[in-house]
């Protein structure tokens, strides 16, 4: 996996494929929780990229508006 300088266009590559990673909505799991969250994806070969930082805050969004329930 590499980062591409064109940061806005292509972000990212998979390494085993060299296709663009899209961004796709993927059900994860956390804290006994599903959640929804749009992350890079491969279209060939399925491979799921977690950005962390996008993650957490991803699933901070969640939990927000869980608890605003
Ligand atoms: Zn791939």
């Amino acid at each position: 996996m590499k980062a591409n300088n064109n940061e806005a266009d292509i972000p990212w590559i998979c390494d085993k494929c060299n296709e663009k990673l899209k961004l796709r909505k993927t059900r994860i799991a956390y804290l006994g929780a599903e959640f929804q969250v749009e992350l890079l994806k491969c279209p060939k070969c399925g491979m799921v990229f977690i950005d962390e930082e996008l993650a957490k805050g991803k699933i901070l969004e969640v939990e927000k508006s869980l608890e605003d329930k």
